[in-house]
């Protein structure tokens, strides 16, 4: 997937659009989806411009990777879920429905969270 820098999270790292951030620093930035699907669900993002998981993980320098795991299980601290329990989910591609084309990872916690993916 090539990177458009038009895309929505893009936008949001150049301060087009808002966002409400709950985290940044030298690599990420981590903000609320703005239609949560639980009452915990933020959006961490690299400030590098990498597409997906797959990109992040081919090209990403090994500090913008540890920087993103640091940064999700203190996100997941300061938003009081790490003791109950959260996910972190990462779409990737078109089977994963990824909707924006910038790499994100989902933090979502805040209630019982269910079986990991729907059985068929
Ligand atoms: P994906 O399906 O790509 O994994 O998830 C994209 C997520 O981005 C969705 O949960 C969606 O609600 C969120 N999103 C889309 N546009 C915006 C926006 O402008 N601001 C914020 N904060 N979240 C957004």
């Amino acid at each position: 997937m090539a990177y458009d820098r038009n895309n929505v999270f893009a936008r949001i790292l150049r301060g087009e659009i808002p966002c409400k951030k709950v985290y940044e620093d030298e690599h990420v930035l981590a903000f609320h989806d703005i239609n949560p699907q639980t009452p915990t669900h933020i959006l961490a993002i690299p400030k590098g411009e990498y597409a997906s998981a797959d990109d992040f993980s081919q090209k990403a320098s090994d500090a913008e990777i540890a920087a993103m795991m640091r940064a999700l299980g203190r996100i997941a601290r300061e938003q009081g879920v790490a003791e109950t329990g959260y996910r972190i989910l990462a779409n990737t591609g078109p089977a994963a429905h990824q909707e924006v084309a910038h790499f994100h990872i989902h933090l979502f916690g805040g209630r019982d969270l269910g079986g990991m993916l729907p059985r068929r």
